[in-house]
């Protein structure tokens, strides 16, 4: 999986050197404009982008189910951990993924944000899970799953367990126990929610939600703090929302 996430950042223009720079950027509270820009003038399109995520997919524009299939169960990765980041990056996940219109996108990292980054009808829930895949020749594609209040999720429960033994801690869950049993999603082409913002992101974001005890959700936010990025306009893309 490192030469697929290799190759995904030089798909993405990445350097290998900008990968082991210091991050220079920041969330702020998830509404006022963030100007990544400003920081630094490689995340322009973060500012001028006009397919750029998150956004709220509460005005959908179109309706239809997504042919979409996920080969998920059981899978191992290490912990990934800095700031405003808790990420577990995959480790021989060959096989595993999701199949979205035919296009098979194998799986990378999941990392997560408090609260979520999309919206739904202007709601935005306390935690959400990003699973980062890519195509064979380095077409991103994520799945957004977003967390209420509720039963504790196992999970979470092996990922936090690992968390607390800090970066490069192996990590063994189910992911088939942090995706809705019944998946059906929202489906439009935006972007990374981080700089550098590239575009061409196949966004999949579940319409329901799993459940995650109120510790779990606050030991994320603690290790997290506010990690959404700011809605970003819809513009004239295609938004494709599930059939009822
Ligand atoms: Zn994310």
């Amino acid at each position: 999986m490192r030469k697929l996430a290799l190759a995904t950042a030089l798909t993405l223009g990445i350097s290998t050197a900008a990968l082991a720079q210091e991050k220079d950027w920041n969330f702020g509270d998830g509404v006022t404009d963030e100007r990544w820009s400003l920081q630094n003038i490689d995340y322009a399109l973060c500012d001028v982008g006009l397919n750029q995520s998150p956004i709220d997919l509460g005005t959908p524009n179109a309706r239809g189910n997504v042919e979409l299939s996920t080969m998920f169960g059981t899978v191992s990765g290490e912990m990934a951990l800095g700031e405003e980041k808790v990420q577990v990056d995959f480790v021989d996940a060959d096989g595993k993924g999701m199949k979205s219109g035919g296009t098979m996108f194998n799986l990378v990292q999941v990392h997560f944000h408090t609260p979520s980054e999309h919206a739904i009808d202007g709601k935005r829930f306390p935690l959400v899970a990003h699973f980062v895949h890519a195509t064979d020749d380095g077409r991103l594609g994520v799945l957004g799953v977003m967390f209420e209040e509720g039963r504790t999720n196992p999970g979470l429960s092996n990922i936090l367990e690992a968390h607390a033994s800090g970066d490069g801690t192996p990590v063994t869950f189910d992911i088939d126990t942090m995706v809705p049993d019944d998946l059906d999603v929202y489906r439009y082409m935006g972007s990374l929610t981080t700089p550098p913002c590239s575009e061409g992101v196949n966004w999949h974001v579940a319409d329901t939600q799993v459940e995650a005890s109120a510790q779990q959700i606050a030991a994320l936010r603690g290790a997290l703090g506010p990690t959404a990025r700011s809605l970003q306009p819809q513009g004239s893309r295609l938004v494709v929302a599930p059939s009822d």
